[in-house]
């Protein structure tokens, strides 16, 4: 496991990221060999599509998945997730705003806590593709599964995996995603977290600069507004844009009593 080609798509000049360190990553594996629960978290993450960042300590790095949908409770929803590349240790507390390249965006920390391998072979499990394992998260709890796919999704690239939770206590059929949709880290809204990085930007709601990166930023922050206003995460409107087809259902089914009882019952938790 290393860092070159997490550091290769970012400028850390531009990018508020961490650029990892590597003696922390060597001590970090080293005290973690044979330890079982570990690090884990999930960015949610605001980019030219929202997704949810899905990582696991291993071995001195976060392994990453992009997942589009985000988890799910429910044990007959498999979600897509694509492995990414590793990512430093330091990235598992990062939150802010990406104003420009690779990830561009805002990123909110949306859970984290441990992971705790349900297997003694960490490593042959992902060679396997068969990695079962356990997370005491504040959102994401009991047996998941993340399972390597081939064919179906993604044109069968072998990057292409399935988060699955596996039916005990913390399964269910609530959305997590729209249940608990702010930060662990600051309790806030991407918006929240636009205007503590610059408020300047976020009141003006004009972009950093111009350009195709400035659109792209402007883009983002309407977003973080019509996230705001709609407390499903915005899937609602965007159903109704035809973007995402049968999860316009999300908004049908009866959502305003839904929303109201989601704001109130999360907001001590989250
Ligand atoms: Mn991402």
């Amino acid at each position: 496991m290393a860092l070159e080609k997490y550091r290769e798509k970012r400028n850390f000049k531009e990018s508020p990221e961490p650029s990892g360190d590597t003696k922390l990553a060597a001590e970090r594996a080293r005290k973690t060999k044979g330890v079982k629960p570990r690090f884990f978290c999930v960015q949610k993450h605001l980019a030219s599509h929202l997704h949810y960042d899905f990582r696991l300590e291993h071995d001195g790095v976060l392994l990453s998945w992009a997942v589009p949908k985000g988890p799910a409770l429910d044990p007959a929803t498999k979600r897509l997730a694509m492995m990414v590349e590793d990512h430093p240790i330091e990235y598992g507390t990062f939150e802010g705003v990406i104003p420009s390249g690779y990830g561009a965006g805002i990123v909110m920390l949306w859970d984290a806590g441990t992971w705790t391998p349900e297997v003694d072979d960490v490593a042959a499990a992902l060679k396997k593709g068969d990695l079962k394992f356990t997370l005491n998260g504040y959102k994401l709890k009991g047996s998941w599964v993340l399972v390597r796919t081939k064919g179906k999704w993604a044109g069968g690239s072998d990057r292409s995996w399935l988060l699955i939770k596996h039916r005990d206590d913390w399964a269910g059929d609530v959305d997590i995603t729209d249940f608990a949709p702010l930060s662990v880290k600051s309790k806030g809204d991407f918006a929240d977290i636009l205007a503590a990085d610059n408020p300047d930007i976020w009141i003006s709601h004009r972009p950093a600069s111009g350009g195709e990166a400035g659109a792209m930023f402007e883009k983002i922050i309407r977003r973080a507004l019509e996230m705001r206003a709609a407390p499903d995460g915005g899937k609602g409107a965007k159903g109704a844009k035809g973007a995402t087809g049968a999860k316009g259902a999300t908004g049908a089914r009866g959502a305003g009593a839904k929303k109201k009882a989601t704001k109130r019952r999360t907001s001590p938790r989250v």
